[in-house]
């Protein structure tokens, strides 16, 4: 079922998803090479509780598996979506996919940012920059009256124009007062294809794009989700309303890319 959200709900969920974005910058503070996902998730712990939020990606729970044991999700280099934070220390050049969710006054925020350590191949920086202009292609589509089809679809034509593997099993979503509703938003699809984009729906948009196949596996401890082929994989995400007819962007970036020039 979908839940049309209202102009108070709205800016409710554009508070939580701020509170994300924060905490992804602050993230970015300490992002280098040495440094751990586990000190990552140590610090988005503190940082989303002392700003009265509620980290829902921990305890999230797995049918096939336990529960997801942290607060965000890390996942490096060849690791698609859901790594959890661990004591590896990260290594100049890898890159790390920092995705996080926070509840906040009743209402969820998620993003995802695929951050740099270090210094990072001139390849692997092309698959970031394509993938968040993929996500931002999405966006721009994703005015009232066009269909869930066409973000997939817009989505899908820039990676794969760059040569690039889109990810099947794992897609974006409606958000609200649930971290997941309906409609799910593909990032594949056909122009004109699915449920129409009507004033009010909230969706998070997540591009999960990899630089060869994008044939994935699930790693043993059940969460993590790693590429076929080893290669790297990029995750950007926001979440937007369909407000006053055009994509409104209720998550930012703002701050972390201030922290990139
Ligand atoms: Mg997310
Ligand atoms: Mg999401």
């Amino acid at each position: 079922m979908i839940f049309l959200k209202t102009e108070d709900e709205i800016e409710k969920m554009r508070a939580a998803n701020l509170l994300v974005g924060r905490t992804l910058a602050e993230i970015a503070k300490i992002i280098k090479p040495g440094v751990t996902t586990k000190q990552m998730n140590k610090l988005a712990n503190e940082y989303i509780r002392d700003n009265r939020g509620i980290p829902t990606f921990l305890g999230y729970p797995n049918p096939n598996g336990p529960d997801f044991p942290a607060c965000i999700c890390t996942s490096v280099n060849e690791q698609v979506v859901h790594g959890i934070p661990n004591d590896i220390p990260l290594h100049d050049g890898d890159i790390v996919s920092v995705d996080c969710g926070v509840l906040l006054d009743g209402y969820n925020g998620d993003s995802c940012y695929t951050f740099q350590v270090g210094e990072v191949c001139e390849e692997v920086k092309k698959l970031l920059r394509v993938t968040k202009e993929a996500l931002y292609k999405g966006i721009e589509i994703a005015t009232a009256g066009n269909r869930v089809g066409d973000i997939g679809w817009a989505v899908q034509q820039h990676c794969e124009s760059n040569g690039y593997g889109v990810v099947r099993e794992f897609v974006g979503h409606g958000i609200g007062k649930e971290m997941h509703e309906d409609p799910p938003i593909p990032n594949y699809g056909r122009r004109g294809g699915g449920k129409m984009l009507k004033n009010g729906l909230c969706i998070a948009i997540e591009p999960m794009i990899t630089m060869g196949t994008h044939e994935i596996y699930l790693m043993p401890d059940k969460w993590t989700v790693i590429t076929r082929d080893r290669k790297p994989a990029a995750h950007f995400e926001h979440t937007i309303a369909i407000h006053h007819g055009k994509p409104d962007i209720l998550s930012s970036f703002k701050e972390i890319e201030m922290l990139e020039v």
